[in-house]
C-alpha cells in the first residue's frame, strides 16, 4: 500500500463541516481556550441549531457515527479530523490501533505515516495517529455533553411549549377508558363526577388516522343513544383500508 496522505501537521486541527457545524464550533470554542490560533469560525450555536426538530436526530446519528466513520461522506471525503486519511480518524479503528499495535498481538505492516512506530512502542506524542484518536476522542466526547445539555427536561419541556401544535385535529385531551389517566368512561361519563359527559373528539383514546369530523359525529350519535337509554346498534366490523405503509408514506 503506498502512503499516499499528507504529511502530518504539528498540531491537528478540527475541520468545520456545515452540516455538524454546531457540534464543531463547540469543539473549537474549547479548543480556543488553550490555543489562541484556533477560533471558533461558525455563527451556529446550540440555540440556533437545536430550533429545528430534526436537529435532535441528525445530532445523536452523528454522535453514533463517529465511531463507526470519517466524515460526513465515504473514505477521505469532508472528515471531521484532518492531518489524517478520513478512512483511518474514526473512533473504533483508531481504538483498536491503539490497543493492539503496541502490544504483540498484532502488526500493520504498511507504512502509513506515523503507523510503525505503533508497532515499535515507538510513539510519541505527536505520532499521528495517537493525536488523531485524542482529536477523535475530543470531538465525541464535546458532541455527546452538548447533546445532553440540549436534551434535559426542562430544555426538552420549553422546547414542546414553544413548537408544540395541534393543527387542525386537536383530539384526545379527555380520552375516554378504564385506566386510571382516562377522563371519561365507555359511556362518556365524566369519572367521579355525577351527571356529567363529554360528546367531542376529545374523548378519542388515540388519534384517529383520518380526518376527524367524521368520527366526531359518529361519537355524538352513538352518545345521544347512550344518554337517552336506547338499545345501542348492533355491532358490526366493517373492513376499513389501511395503507401498508402508512407509518411512513404521506397519505
Ligand atoms: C381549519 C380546520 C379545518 C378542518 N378540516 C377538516 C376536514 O376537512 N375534515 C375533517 O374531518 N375534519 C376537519 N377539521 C377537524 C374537525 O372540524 C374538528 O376536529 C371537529 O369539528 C371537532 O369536533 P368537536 O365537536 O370535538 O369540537 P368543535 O367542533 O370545536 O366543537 C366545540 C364546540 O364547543 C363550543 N364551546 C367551546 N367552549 C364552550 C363553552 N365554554 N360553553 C359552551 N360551548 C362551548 C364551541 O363553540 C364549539 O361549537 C378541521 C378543523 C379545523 C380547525
Amino acid at each position: 500500500m503506498t502512503a499516499t496522505h499528507p504529511t502530518p501537521s504539528v498540531r491537528m486541527r478540527l475541520s468545520l463541516r456545515a452540516a455538524w457545524s454546531a457540534a464543531v464550533a463547540l469543539v473549537l470554542g474549547v479548543v480556543a481556550c488553550t490555543d489562541p490560533t484556533v477560533a471558533p469560525k461558525s455563527s451556529v450555536t446550540g440555540a440556533n441549531f437545536f430550533g429545528d426538530p430534526s436537529s435532535y436526530v441528525e445530532f445523536l446519528a452523528k454522535i453514533y457515527a463517529g465511531l463507526a466513520v470519517g466524515g460526513q461522506n465515504g473514505g477521505d471525503g469532508s472528515t471531521d479530523i484532518t492531518g489524517i486519511d478520513g478512512g483511518f480518524s474514526q473512533y473504533l479503528r483508531l481504538y483498536w490501533e491503539m490497543e493492539e499495535l503496541p502490544t504483540d498481538e498484532a502488526v500493520i505492516a504498511w507504512g502509513d505515516q506515523t503507523l510503525p512506530e505503533m508497532n515499535t512502542q515507538g510513539w510519541t506524542a505527536s505520532n499521528t495517529f495517537v493525536n488523531a484518536m485524542y482529536y477523535r476522542v475530543y470531538f465525541q466526547v464535546g458532541m455527546a455533553n452538548e447533546f445532553l445539555r440540549q436534551t434535559t427536561d426542562a430544555q426538552l419541556d420549553a422546547f414542546a411549549r414553544a413548537r408544540a401544535e395541534s393543527a387542525y385535529h386537536p383530539s384526545c385531551s379527555c380520552a375516554m377508558g378504564s385506566d386510571t389517566l382516562a377522563v371519561v368512561d365507555s359511556e362518556l361519563r365524566v369519572r367521579g363526577v355525577d351527571a356529567l359527559r363529554v360528546v367531542d373528539a376529545s374523548v378519542m383514546p388515540a388519534v384517529v388516522s383520518g380526518n376527524l369530523n367524521a368520527p366526531t359525529i359518529m361519537i355524538a350519535e352513538k352518545a345521544a343513544d347512550l344518554i337517552r337509554g336506547r338499545t345501542p346498534l348492533e355491532l358490526m366490523h366493517v373492513p376499513v383500508f389501511e395503507h401498508p405503509d402508512y407509518r411512513t408514506a404521506q397519505r
